[in-house]
């Protein structure tokens, strides 16, 4: 018998194999879905394989990005579901998603295998509030299924920001400056970096500098969705 476990988190329709949660149509939508994006900075671009002109003039401190599809309906109403309800079942379900876009890239740019995962922090305080991290539920399921170290705990969040949608892109960097610490050694290795969702990219900028300067070797971004 079919329980709602087994319903398919898009379309409802019945789904095979009920940890996957998404049917194959829906899918095969979702992974279609991306437009033709820079490999390095995850905005539309001519081509997949070349960093776009943007890139090529002032390049984002991280190497890569991987996303599974822009942010937009209806992969964006499960990641708004996923931090509110703290669904580890959800969030395993968005983590293959970005799994099998990770081993679609892999093979389109040669990218090798990160050496650490580590996930974008909460404030602690907003941590305690919720009782867990979205990012930490998407990183998990990751580390394991591809074998490699995670420190949960790795990255740290010295004081809470202001809220970002507030801030223009220049304040978002301001607001954000020393507001993160690594406490785990990333020297010589190569970091994926765990995050929902990436808008500006200045999370994602602040933290890959943070682990260049710890010395780490590379930074790549892992995210369900990018707002392009
Ligand atoms: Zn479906
Ligand atoms: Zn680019």
């Amino acid at each position: 018998m079919l329980t709602i476990n087994a319903l398919c988190w898009l379309c409802q329709q019945p789904v095979w194999f009920s940890h996957q949660g998404i049917c194959r149509c829906c899918l095969k939508d979702l992974l279609n879905g991306r437009e033709t994006c820079c490999p390095r900075c995850g905005l539309p671009a001519g081509s997949r394989r070349q960093c776009c002109g943007r890139c090529q003039l002032k390049p984002p401190p991280w190497q890569s990005i991987t996303y599974v599809c822009a942010y937009q309906p209806p992969l964006s109403l499960l990641i708004k579901k996923c931090k509110h309800r703290g669904d580890t079942g959800l969030a395993r379900v968005l983590a293959r998603l970005l799994l099998l876009r990770w081993q679609e890239d892999r093979r389109l740019l040669l990218v090798r295998k990160p050496d650490l995962i580590l996930n974008v922090p909460l404030h602690t305080s907003r941590h305690w509030r919720r009782g867990y991290n979205q990012t930490d539920l998407l990183a998990r399921p990751l580390a394991r299924w591809l074998d490699i170290d995670y420190r949960r705990e790795g990255l740290v969040r010295l004081r809470a920001a202001a809220p970002q949608q507030m801030l223009h892109a220049r304040a978002r960097r301001r607001n954000l400056r020393g507001a993160f610490d690594c406490v785990t050694d990333v020297a010589g290795k190569t970091v994926a970096l765990v995050d929902d969702v990436v808008t500006t990219g200045s999370t994602a900028d602040e933290i890959a500098r943070l682990l260049l300067a710890r010395r780490a070797k590379a930074v790549h971004i892992w995210c369900i969705c990018r707002t392009l």
